[in-house]
């Protein structure tokens, strides 16, 4: 018989163990427990029913191709008015240039940015062309839903062919980012000009029906409450329900400074694991549940394979984003020291690609398609 320091849990173990599903009470639940290794053990006990003791990371970089953007919400330190000092955008060149020095072991190439008004639709399209020429091992996970629905105004295409044209340029996957919190309070507080909750679950519906894969993420610390934490998960689940087209799960940890919120504290290494666990145990339809290190350091990622994460994300090279905003991790890590942090914590490596499948048995992508 488990013991838990915080009896509530017990319930919550009971209906694991039945392969009940989790409701929004559980939700609550566990966020407002103290008890962190109880829920970590509830977290872990799924995590190890599918994934056993394999951790995933992916040799991948990012591009972050404009920090111009008209929505300039609240939370973001990346953002730029044009001309506004700090503001850039590549060129086509420019990424060319920077793909050409990467290398060509890399999987995955990340890419969001800002929405700038000077940019015309085909920018994105030659610059999805051009990864897939010059990184032609590397799956292209690109755009948030806010970015689809900006290139779908500017473009003047439908949704569904937005997604088709982009898809023929060379666009593999979604990053999954831009929905925040789904709460409309939240929302009008912190970025009005964003497209709505609504408008995200149809942009990444609609990406699923293409056989386009997303991940999903949540953007926490900030002012949103434990409710809406619960509340934004099971729309992801219901989603999920719905089209299967998630593959990972991503928490992400507010980061305040250089923001208009810059008051607000950094979140804590308590609440970063608890959403790990929580994200694991609630999800139940989700594959993989990601400790970006990024954002919450490379000591608690390595700690959180054991609260319910089972990928490490990637070695990343220039991410600009979180550390705009003040994140003091690495900017990159080798794949040796990624692997360092997974067998220190007693899990099994495994180098994947974009769809979590191992490397060593992935073929070049567009030779495959
Ligand atoms: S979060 Fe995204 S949409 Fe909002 S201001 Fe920053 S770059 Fe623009």
């Amino acid at each position: 018989m488990k013991h838990f320091n915080d009896l509530k849990l017990s319930g919550i173990w009971k209906k694991l163990q039945e392969n009940q599903r989790l409701n929004f009470e559980d939700g609550l639940t566990i966020y407002n427990s103290h008890d962190l290794i109880g829920i970590g053990f509830l977290a872990d006990f799924v995590r190890q029913k599918i994934h056993g003791k394999k951790a995933y990371y992916v040799i991948n970089r990012h591009v972050n191709y404009t920090n111009v953007c008209i929505n300039r919400c609240r939370f973001c330190a990346f953002a730029r008015d044009e001309g506004q000092e700090g503001a850039y955008t590549l060129s086509v060149n420019d990424i060319r240039k920077m793909l050409s020095q990467s290398s060509q072991q890399i999987r995955e190439v990340h890419m969001v940015g800002g929405l700038n008004p000077s940019l015309s639709f085909d920018y994105y399209l030659e610059v999805l062309k051009s990864i897939r020429e010059i990184l032609p091992n590397a799956a292209i996970k690109a755009f948030t839903a806010v970015e689809i629905d900006y290139l779908s105004r500017i473009s003047g295409l439908s949704l569904e062919e937005t997604f088709e044209t982009l898809k023929a340029a060379g666009l593999d996957m979604l990053p999954g980012g831009g929905a925040e919190v789904m709460s409309e309070r939240v929302r009008h507080r912190l970025f009005p000009r964003k497209i709505g909750q609504n408008r995200w679950l149809e942009v990444i519906e609609m990406a699923h029906r293409f056989g386009i894969t997303t991940n999903a993420t949540m953007l926490y610390g900030h002012i949103e409450t434990i409710e809406e934490r619960v509340d934004h998960l099971l729309k992801l689940r219901q989603l999920q329900d719905k089209t299967g087209g998630c593959s990972a799960f991503i928490p992400l940890a507010f980061h305040s400074k250089n923001t208009q919120l810059s008051n607000l504290p950094s979140t804590t290494g308590f609440d970063d694991l608890k959403n790990i666990a929580a994200a694991r145990l609630l999800l139940d339809n989700f594959p993989h549940i990601k400790a970006y290190w990024i954002m919450i350091g490379e000591k608690l990622a390595q700690v959180a394979l054991s609260f319910g994460a089972d990928d490490l994300d990637g070695t990343i090279l220039e991410e600009k984003i979180t550390h705009m905003a003040g994140a003091t991790s690495a900017k990159g890590l080798t794949r040796g020291q990624i692997e360092h942090l997974i067998t220190a914590a007693g899990f099994a490596p495994v180098q994947r690609d974009a769809f979590y499948e191992p490397v060593d048995r992935v073929e070049v992508y567009h030779e495959r398609a």
